[in-house]
């Protein structure tokens, strides 16, 4: 079996549609290879003031992987613009999914009307209440995408629910990407273990993103850098952590930190999983590689 590798970036925040996201598109082209962007339409902040909600704060009952502060990958002026003018972040960068749609990279649906209310919440929303939010904000990426669907989907900050894949599937997407951490260790060799598990619904798959900072599903990049490692350690550790996760492979991080200080270390990946073997896809090409879509719609 070929070996296929994707980066999953997570477009959370203003800085990271209008300044990350068109830093790695760049990057994609002259590398020759597609990520997949998983792009929150709506809000970034909540009313109550919190960037992305009170979950992944490090506490003892939830402890989480050393990550960095989120005034650093903002900027102080991205900071401020984000807590006092909250600006609607997919919805107000549709030049910028245009083109990375036609430079040939996947944009998938993060989430809804607001990114820090569905990471704190969305476990507990009702069926009525998810369908309305994805109903909110899905028309307006479809319209700026060639083909006008989207295969995927990511909960942000993980905050899923088993209600999720019926309303997926209603809406046509193919899969959700909420899965996060390497695989639990089981009798299978790790080239074995398959990253994509059948959900309640036939035809969504959830697929799972195996290079994360854990505890917690932190950015893969940012929680190296953030506990200390340097360029050589960072390569070192992405080769051997590829070669334990197996024949496919999802990395996770944001625009705001891997599409500025964190851009030649994506370029880095990229380099050392070609090296490896690894043919560097879009994460549906995994989803659409590992479904059996035999009776499918
Ligand atoms: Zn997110």
């Amino acid at each position: 079996m070929s070996r296929l590798f994707s980066f999953r970036f997570d477009v959370d925040t203003h800085r990271c549609v209008r300044e990350g996201m068109p830093a790695l598109v760049d990057l994609g082209t002259s590398l020759g290879v597609s990520f997949t962007f998983f792009v929150n339409m709506g809000q970034a902040v909540s009313r109550r003031g919190s960037l992305f909600g009170q979950r992944n704060e490090p506490n003892e009952a939830h402890p989480v992987a050393a990550k960095l502060p989120t005034r650093r990958k903002l900027g102080t002026v991205g900071y401020l613009e984000a807590a006092v003018a909250n600006p609607k972040v997919g919805v107000g960068s549709p030049d910028v999914l245009r083109s990375a749609a036609i430079a040939g990279h996947e944009i998938g649906l993060h989430g809804g009307t607001n990114h820090a209310t569905w990471q704190r919440g969305a476990d507990s929303w009702s069926d009525a209440r998810l369908a309305r939010e994805i109903d909110t904000v899905l028309p307006a990426l479809r319209v700026l995408l060639p083909s006008e669907s989207v295969p995927g989907f990511a909960s942000p900050g993980w905050t899923t629910s088993p209600a999720l894949p019926p309303l997926l599937k209603a809406r046509g997407f193919t899969y959700m990407a909420d899965l996060h951490g390497p695989a639990a260790v089981g009798g299978a060799s790790a080239a074995a273990r398959g990253i994509v598990e059948p959900t309640s619904s036939a035809c969504v798959s959830n697929v799972r993103t195996a290079l994360t900072g854990e505890p917690g599903g932190v950015a893969y990049l940012e929680h190296l850098v953030a506990s200390g490692l340097d360029r050589p350690a960072i390569r070192d550790r992405f080769r051997s952590d590829l070669r334990e996760a197996g024949d496919e492979v999802i990395a996770y991080d944001h625009p705001y930190f891997a599409g500025i200080e964190g851009l030649d270390l994506v370029r880095l990946c990229v380099e050392v999983a070609q090296e490896e073997g690894y043919s560097v896809v879009p994460v549906s090409e995994i989803v659409e590689r590992d479904m059996d879509i035999e009776g499918c719609c």
